[in-house]
């Protein structure tokens, strides 16, 4: 990739630092090798979905699994149609945690299942300590819990496969997971998860690369002992952090000898209120503001992973990555952001990566009209 990035007017947010035009990198990336299955979004919103259906378009991005909302299924089903499919989650948005997440997530799975889902999400991040401590049921999000082993019991009872949140990244642990006495060490956040996988024989997706992309070698020692284990590449920002980091070389064996175990995926969220002017907004919907922004924030997951995946491009990401500020204040602002080390992946790995690997796993494309 030319070191001549598109840049337009000086319009910059924290998806785009460097002003760039998504669009029109979109064209000068060109198409990726094979169509793109991206396993793990949050898709929400019909205005954002259809200014998502634009940015699938853009960066050749062929079908998506998204975590939406229950009540959302139809009218995503309408923009998107059969390149949107869906993963069961709780209802996070209910004022009753214990209900949502016991009683309630059973009723859910059943109805996400009745709408055609075939994988059920199972969250169990160590935050989910603070939530669930604030609900009053401490517990209710370990992987081994009894309300959880409920839902698996369902879900595998409806032959759907499982997705899972572990860890966090080393920074978080570093940082806010510093009280180790409270979260525990990263490490025996696995403990429950292997206990899982071994119970339950069906195929799991352990997202944002098993939660340690820092650390390849562990992650072959947790692929090797359990063959019913995937990954995805989902978490831009984190991914883009800690896979540059990795020689090209290394991550290129890592996914040779795991072909097929390892799924792309962006952790892309799209909400309607990404689209209108700071009011009354929560965290995640300011993150964008206009019609504009939320297309640069969409855009640029897909520009990072690719750019990351397919190419030599050797520079600042233009995604500002506040975990750099959060480790080092002194030397980091909120706006700035890690090296992007393009590993240029041969043909073949990245054929596997976003494409050969979900459709083994999930099921070959729809049969989509000549284009
Ligand atoms: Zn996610």
């Amino acid at each position: 990739m030319s070191a001549s990035p598109t840049a337009r007017s000086p319009f910059v947010n924290p998806s785009n630092r460097f002003g760039l035009d998504y669009e029109a990198e979109a064209a000068r990336l060109g198409p990726p090798p094979v169509a793109i299955s991206d396993v793990h979004t949050h898709i929400a919103g019909r205005k954002a979905a259809r200014l998502f259906q634009r940015v699938m378009s853009l960066y050749g991005i062929e079908r998506c699994w998204s975590m939406s909302p229950l009540e959302q299924v139809e009218p995503l089903q309408d923009v998107l149609g059969d390149a949107i499919q869906f993963i069961a989650v709780p209802d996070y948005w209910s004022k009753d945690r214990s209900h949502a997440h016991g009683k309630g997530f059973l009723d859910r799975i059943r109805a996400y299942h009745a709408k055609g889902a075939r994988i059920v999400k199972f969250w169990s991040a160590p935050r989910g300590i603070d939530y669930a401590a604030e609900s009053g049921a401490p517990g209710l999000l370990r992987l081994d819990s009894e309300s959880r082993i409920e839902a698996m019991d369902l879900a595998s009872s409806l032959g759907m496969l499982f997705m899972t949140h572990v860890a966090d990244p080393d920074t978080w642990f570093a940082t806010k997971y510093a009280d180790a006495e409270r979260y525990g060490s990263k490490r025996s956040h696995y403990e429950p998860l292997e206990r899982m996988l071994e119970r339950y024989a069906q195929p799991w997706i352990a997202a944002h690369l098993g939660g340690w992309p820092e650390d390849l070698e562990f992650l072959d020692g947790l692929l090797a002992r359990h063959d019913n284990l995937h990954l995805d590449s989902s978490a831009t920002k984190w991914m883009v952090r800690e896979l540059s980091r990795h020689s090209a070389a290394d991550l290129e064996s890592f996914l040779r000898k795991w072909s097929g175990r390892v799924l792309f995926g962006s952790d892309i969220v799209t909400s309607d209120e990404h689209l209108v002017p700071a009011a009354e907004k929560n965290e995640m919907a300011s993150k964008g503001n206009s019609p504009e922004e939320a297309f640069d924030l969409y855009a640029s997951r897909y520009w990072a992973l690719r750019t990351l995946f397919e190419t030599d491009y050797l520079g600042e990401s233009p995604i500002a990555d506040p975990d750099l500020a959060m480790v080092d204040p002194a030397r980091f602002g909120p706006m700035d952001a890690p090296e992007l080390v393009g590993k240029r992946l041969p043909r073949d790995v990245l054929e596997m990566l976003y494409h050969g690997a979900a459709a083994r796993l999930l099921g070959p494309s729809p049969q989509t009209p000549s284009r």
